[in-house]
């Protein structure tokens, strides 16, 4: 079957108008917003969803949120992971509301700070570790680090990667030349001077990339996630381990989207070795916090390397940083939200949803595939899976994007924005995903009749 063109651009007017009408609230303070707010939102993403303004939101609990109209929502979204434990997670929120109670940020450590170390140890493998703001902190000090110690110039990336607002990864290749990513904001300074960048699965590229030993360090997903789901082809990672080390390159896993493959993470699931990692976003159940860690033989490097008297100064830090309340929500969700059983719950979930758009494709006969890692699925207007990140930029249907998005958001059901991506959490019920299924399949057939 292939989808009518006109048709889509024709059903997106009807769906927006329906949009408008059930969002005025949304609409009134969105109008108001502008008056001090960029755009009308404190965070300039915040215009990129599909209705004709952003929805404002009243209350979230569980999988579930309601907006200032009243009007509720199966969230798929869950904040593009940073709730993907669920809003208000009940095994976190005493721990963290105790700790609000009790002061939040000291430039102190509190013991909390123990218990979060040797769990992180336990999920992700390496030794030592230290905390920052946001996921992008973590992965900016983790290459500033990586530089430090190694003395190279270079970083690498992959083509489409996304490590957050990190200047040195907002790079892509044209034509195989390497350039300023598309809507790059004044770059401080031009990422070709401090990056390669390469396509993902092209071990070849990888090879000729890090011969030359000017390569401080590979950031990357282990799989991934930001222009769509693109898995390792078999031995890519091996490859990847075996040249990094070959070459005095150190391999930087970001397993802030990754961590949906299970509790460590795609290194704890599939057994890597990297020696620096980095996850943000649900590791404190919502609350702003992330970690980057390091293997015992990159810590030897650090120490002697970093002096106590510029230690404030460096670069590497944020005042606010391992925070008394970061720490106690860190602790709480990993001991009682993110668990082994919630993840063995939430993939076996995430297997259900992607059969069930998987059913709708073959049924309707679309040129389309589902793509799942851990609790995580997403659908993709084109055949066969991407090898990589180029492939996968090529596929962006904007205008069907749109149309799939606010189809489902006019029927209460919030998809992740920038693609058809949908998390699991514990509180999501089975309903909520064959419920899904039907308004997939509806909004498809909307498109065929
Ligand atoms: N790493 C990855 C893989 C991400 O997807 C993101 C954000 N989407 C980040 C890092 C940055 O997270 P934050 O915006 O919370 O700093």
């Amino acid at each position: 079957m292939v989808i009518d063109r006109p048709r889509v651009k024709e059903k997106l007017e009807k769906e927006l108008k329906l949009f408008e009408e059930k969002h005025p609230r949304s609409k009134a303070l969105f109008e108001r917003a502008k008056a001090n707010f960029i755009d009308g939102v404190p965070m300039n993403w915040m215009v990129k969803w599909a209705g004709s303004y952003p929805i404002f939101v009243d209350r979230g609990e569980g999988a579930y949120f309601t907006d200032v109209d009243g009007n509720r929502f199966i969230d798929f979204c869950l904040g593009d992971t940073g709730s993907m434990t669920g809003h208000a997670p009940e095994g976190a929120v005493p721990a963290i509301v105790e700790r609000i109670k009790n002061g939040v940020t000291f430039m102190l450590p509190t013991e909390d700070a123990i218990w979060v170390g040797e769990a992180l140890t336990k999920r992700f493998g390496l030794p030592y570790w230290q905390v920052a703001i946001s996921a992008t902190d973590a992965n900016r000090f983790s290459l500033r680090l990586a530089r430090h110690i190694t003395k190279r110039k270079y970083v690498l990336v992959f083509n489409y990667s996304y490590h957050g607002t990190v200047d040195e990864a907002f790079i892509t290749l044209k034509d195989g030349v390497a350039e300023s990513r598309s809507g790059n904001i004044g770059p401080q300074v031009d990422p070709t001077q401090t990056t390669k960048v390469i396509e993902f699965n092209d071990i070849e590229a990888l090879e000729k990339a890090l011969a030359p030993g000017d390569v401080a360090c590979v950031l990357a997903e282990p799989a991934m996630t930001n222009i769509g789901i693109i898995h390792p082809e078999p031995g890519y990672l091996e490859a990847l381990r075996e040249m990094t080390r070959r070459t005095g390159t150190l391999l930087i896993y970001d397993e802030t989207h990754t961590m949906c493959a299970g509790p460590g993470g795609y290194t704890g699931a599939y057994g890597l070795k990297p020696d620096m990692l980095t996850v943000g976003k649900a590791i404190g159940g919502g609350i702003p916090t992330a970690v980057y860690g390091f293997s015992e033989e990159v810590a030897k490097r650090m120490r002697g390397l970093i002096s106590l008297e510029d230690s404030d100064t460096g670069g590497i830090g944020g005042t606010l940083a391992g925070n008394a309340l970061s720490m106690a929500a860190m602790r709480a969700t990993l001991e009682n939200v993110l668990t082994e059983e919630a993840f063995e719950r939430n993939i076996a979930l995430a297997k259900r949803f992607a059969e069930g758009v998987e059913s709708v494709i073959e049924e309707k006969r679309l040129p389309w595939i589902v793509k799942r890692l851990g609790c995580r699925t997403e659908y993709w207007f084109r055949e066969t899976p991407p090898r990589n990140g180029g492939e996968a930029a090529a596929a962006v249907d904007f205008e069907l994007d749109r149309y799939m998005h606010l189809y489902a958001l006019n029927r209460g059901i919030l998809m992740t924005p920038f693609h058809n991506m949908a998390l699991i959490s514990s509180q999501t019920a089975v309903e909520d995903v064959d419920y899904h299924t039907e308004v997939f399949r509806q909004s498809v057939e909307s498109l065929l009749e």
